[in-house]
């Protein structure tokens, strides 16, 4: 069941658009689309980590190691 993103209410197709039935916010289906897609990526935002943020981390975290391996073969 879609959920407005305004008030959390519920979200019935009223064609040509999903209308909220708590608040009466309106929109296109392709903005439904775009608006949950907008929710998804705010809500990692608040969660912390983006999943790019995350592989460059990975990516350094590979990084120090391979850089220590190397110091350690040094010695
Ligand atoms: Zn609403």
């Amino acid at each position: 069941m879609a959920k407005c993103q305004d008030c959390g209410g519920i979200v019935k197709w009223r064609p040509p658009f999903y209308v909220c039935l708590d608040c009466g916010l309106s929109f296109r289906r392709g903005e439904f689309e775009k608006v949950k897609k907008t929710i998804k990526e705010e809500f990692k935002e608040e969660m912390g980590e983006s999943d790019e943020e995350i592989d460059r981390k990975d990516r350094q975290r590979k990084r120090d190691y391979h850089d220590w391996l190397m110091k350690k073969e040094e010695d």
